[in-house]
């Protein structure tokens, strides 16, 4: 609990789980409400990156999801039946058609942030790579709408006390 409470300037929080290849992404989306500190589901992606867009000035609460209320149970519990990982507030929302990835190392010790571009065909792994792509291909930037700022390659803080125990001994490797 007092956990939670420390980590409260940056409650939003993504569970991770294995993907493909024994890769971990993140499968659940949540953030922390401001008045009670339960944790509240959020149901898209979508949703959870405007909450967090704008997290310091407008703080998540209860209220904000429909149909819930600081007085309802928590969805979720901060705990060690998944593995959390912290991310950081005001993260600029996604620009349209582009797909940000959190992507967990296989030895759990780091999280790997790149963008998937509209066209499919290229991983933006640094702001180098954003700005050679806009360059590249101004037709998925019409209105000259997006730019660097639109990018984070911020990687979320992985709560070490909520990795599995067999992987806690591995933690640092590069
Ligand atoms: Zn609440």
């Amino acid at each position: 609990m007092k956990k939670i409470i420390t980590e409260k300037t940056t409650p939003q929080q993504p569970k991770m789980q294995p993907e493909i290849g024994g890769k971990k992404c993140v499968e659940i989306w949540s953030a922390q409400c401001g008045e009670c500190f339960k944790w509240r589901i959020i149901p898209s992606e979508d949703e959870y990156e405007e909450i967090r867009s704008k997290f310091i000035e407008d703080p998540f609460v209860c209220s904000k999801k429909a149909g819930v209320c600081c007085n309802d149970g928590a969805d979720i519990e901060y705990d060690k039946s998944r593995t959390w990982v912290i991310d950081k507030p005001n993260t600029p929302k996604t620009p349209a058609g582009f797909k940000r990835r959190m992507v967990m190392r296989g030895c759990e010790s780091r999280i790997d942030c790149y963008y998937k571009t509209p066209n499919g065909k290229k991983q933006l792994r640094s702001p180098t790579d954003v700005s050679n792509f806009l360059t590249s291909y101004p037709e998925y930037n019409i209105n000259g709408h997006i730019s660097l700022q639109h990018f984070s390659f911020n990687a979320p803080k992985i709560m070490q006390d909520t990795l599995p125990p067999t992987s806690a001994a591995a933690a640092p490797k590069d």
